[in-house]
């Protein structure tokens, strides 16, 4: 009787090692989904690294199914708040979930590549919070939607809003300062974060994703200031004429996750 009891925990022990199996089954749904959906592509596990373009170099490897699937969860909160219409129309075409990323031999969280309208995103656990995380999803999204909605210029129509004698500064944004470059510090006024201060299209991304991840601090921000008001009009009309899906309608639903 003992014995079997044994064999039974022991046949328990085995199955809950087997753990990574049952995350991929999780990877499997979500690719089926946002093939289906979308025609986004889901990519862990199987890329082909370096990704290499006439100015660009992306370097990374293939993340551990553990760090993949806590990712994942956190991802299909976060970009199921997005209608199927919105990923079609941002021309997006895969999500690469990888670790240890590199953009031009620099170590990134993110990337966006317009030249294969692909996303990269470092999945490797106990590096950033999650909140970052979350947030990092939105971030990079957002440049795949500004390559398709505004292309490669400049906008001056953004840079505009700022205040004068504002300057962006990438060296300034990312240099080491209180805490990470994303952390909602208000820095200046029409800025969220440091690192929303390196360019208009990082100002765009910055703000965008602490919209759609609703973060608190950021929402009273823009009720007391009227730099960044102006800047979330401009970016709410420009994405409503995008996708029309994205109305008032949409906004309210995006505070309530
Ligand atoms: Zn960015």
């Amino acid at each position: 009787m003992v014995k079997i009891v044994r064999a039974a925990v022991l046949v328990f022990a085995l199955v809950m090692a087997a753990g990574p199996a049952r995350g991929s089954e999780l990877f499997d749904q979500l690719k089926r989904e946002y093939l289906d959906k979308a025609g986004v592509e889901l990519v862990a596990g199987t890329e082909k690294f370096p990704f290499v373009t006439e100015h660009d170099r992306i370097d990374g490897v293939n993340a551990n199914p553990g760090d993949i699937d806590l990712f994942l969860y956190m991802f299909r909160k976060e970009f199921g708040k997005y209608p199927p219409e919105l990923l079609r129309l941002s021309g997006l075409k895969r999500i690469v979930f990888c670790s240890d990323l590199l953009h031009g031999g620099g170590r990134r969280s993110g990337v966006a590549v317009s030249d294969n309208a692909t996303v990269y995103l470092n999945v490797r656990s106990g590096v950033f919070s999650e909140r970052f995380r979350r947030k990092l999803m939105h971030h990079e999204f957002f440049h795949i939607i500004d390559f398709a909605s505004f292309g490669l210029d400049e906008d001056t129509e953004w840079e505009a809003l700022n205040a004068p004698g504002i300057a962006y500064s990438p060296a300034t944004a990312t240099a080491a300062g209180h805490g990470p470059s994303s952390d909602v510090t208000h820095p200046a006024a029409g800025f969220l974060t440091r690192y929303s201060m390196a360019d208009a299209r990082e100002d765009k991304a910055e703000l965008f994703s602490n919209l759609m991840f609703n973060d608190l601090q950021a929402r009273d921000l823009v009720k007391r200031d009227n730099v960044l008001a102006a800047k979330v009009a401009l970016l709410k009309a420009r994405l409503l004429k995008f996708c029309p899906q994205l109305d008032d309608g949409f906004w309210a639903r995006a505070i309530q996750f």
